[in-house]
């Protein structure tokens, strides 16, 4: 029988409708096995998360301040969601436990756990299935860091033995037993965890979007859902600021070979996106996968005649930036020409001590410092084979009249990226998107 584990996001289980929406998508398929669940998210824009009101009642306690405000708004959401659901759950009692905490010995990571915690025994109890708590499951060694082996091991034998379950994403526990959560955004590696645990056929990741966009909607609004793309394509998304994941989520199931799906709640009968090992496992629907980019960035441009023969230059340019604790983004280089671009935020108060550097060490012909530059990244496997794209890309970008400062392909082949100044950043990202429709 296929496995598949289902993690819901915050969004998707705000309230006792969405969580009707959620409990209706488990049951539409017996391979949804085990849930991971986030806590209670946004209802709506002007709302605030479970998972903030619980730090304002962790910060409130430990300056030893009276938290009954937030915490009375958080217990009217849950008591809502148990009382519309008509779940058999003792919030009561739950909730009594996590005061006398707050009140006795505030913990920051106890406190911020207990959304999930919450929401998965209240599923539970109203799917009729059994609670398997994270504390047991999920552990971190003595620095904090997840212990994947032990987790492995741990989980996989619960959920061997259990023919279906609710999970609470985003904390574990600590060699001494103390809880411990991942950074925001963690229930999906709690999710991606269990996948692998269970040696799943998918990891499902439900939230409010049909799979990932063509590219942000804010910029371009008919953006469409991707519909298949490699790991290493979400990799370049990602990393150039498409929000799809929490980053840690993606090693788990990728060194599992277990593809990933991006679903819709709100609309489960969409495909979404499908997150998929290898190249050939992608029906390739055209060039250009996906667009993202981000603002922010500075350039370091060197030039120096016969520099190609010049043994371990790039080494040493390289060298002075990792010294004052800068570490690279791209790095084009021509014949007699190097550019080293970084964060704007990492260089900023180091310009002039970096290029001191430089020129003290390396002599260049020229240097320049410019700041204010946008990366946009173009990114697909399809690029390999189909003729015409960077030209297509570059036609887009001098019709809308923005300046390219800067193109690196990746050695790849897998993206294109392209620098522009970060005033041309939308112009730039609409232009592209609209020519690769
Ligand atoms: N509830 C946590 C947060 O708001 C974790 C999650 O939802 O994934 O960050």
């Amino acid at each position: 029988m296929r496995t598949i584990v289902a993690k819901f996001g915050g969004s998707s289980l705000a309230d006792a409708d969405q969580i009707r929406k959620a409990a209706a998508i488990l049951r539409a398929d017996p391979a949804r096995r085990f849930v991971v669940v986030s806590a209670p998210g946004k209802r709506c824009r002007e709302d605030t998360k479970i998972t903030d009101l619980l730090y304002r009642c962790y910060e409130l306690a430990a300056a030893g301040a009276d938290f009954s405000k937030p915490f009375g708004t958080l217990q009217a959401r849950y008591d809502a969601i148990v009382r519309e659901l008509g779940a058999d759950y003792d919030l009561d009692a739950e909730l009594a436990a996590i005061r006398a905490q707050l009140l006795s010995a505030p913990q920051r990571d106890y406190t911020a756990s207990r959304g999930e915690y919450l929401n998965a025994g209240i599923l539970a109890s109203f799917l009729g299935v059994p609670f398997l708590d994270a504390a047991q499951t999920v552990r971190f060694d003595a620095d904090g860091r997840l212990d994947q082996a032990a987790t492995d091991a741990l989980l996989g034998a619960a959920l061997a033995g259990v023919e279906r379950a609710v999970l609470p994403g985003f904390y574990g526990s600590m060699p001494d037993g103390t809880i411990r959560t991942f950074s925001r955004g963690g229930s999906d590696v709690t999710g991606s965890l269990a996948a692998r645990a269970a040696r799943a056929d998918v990891y499902e990741n439900w939230t409010d979007v049909s799979g990932v966009l063509f590219t942000d909607p804010r910029i371009f609004p008919e953006a469409a859902p991707i519909a298949a793309m490699t790991y290493r394509e979400l990799r370049e998304l990602s990393y150039m600021g498409a929000s799809v994941l929490h980053e840690d989520a993606v090693f788990p199931v990728r060194s599992a070979g277990i593809p990933i799906n991006i679903r819709n709640t709100n609309r489960p009968d969409d495909p979404g996106t499908m997150i998929l090992p290898a190249l050939n496992d992608v029906q390739p629907t055209g060039a250009v996968t996906g667009v993202a980019g981000r603002r922010g960035f500075t350039s370091v441009f060197v030039e120096k005649s016969m520099m190609n023969a010049e043994v371990g230059f790039g080494a040493r340019l390289l060298a002075i930036f990792s010294e004052h604790g800068i570490s690279f983004e791209h790095c084009p280089t021509g014949i007699d020409t190097m550019s080293v671009v970084v964060s704007s935020a990492q260089i900023a108060g180091k310009e002039t001590a970096v290029a001191d550097q430089i020129r003290r060490e390396l002599r260049p012909d020229a240097l320049t410092i410019e700041p204010g530059l946008a990366m946009i990244a173009v990114v697909g496997h399809g690029m390999v084979s189909a003729r015409g794209v960077a030209a297509r890309i570059f036609g887009a970008l001098a019709e809308a009249g923005v300046n390219i400062r800067m193109i690196d392909q990746g050695s790849s082949e897998l993206n294109i990226i392209v620098g522009v100044n970060e005033t041309d950043f939308e112009p730039a990202i609409r232009a592209i998107s609209a020519s690769c429709r």
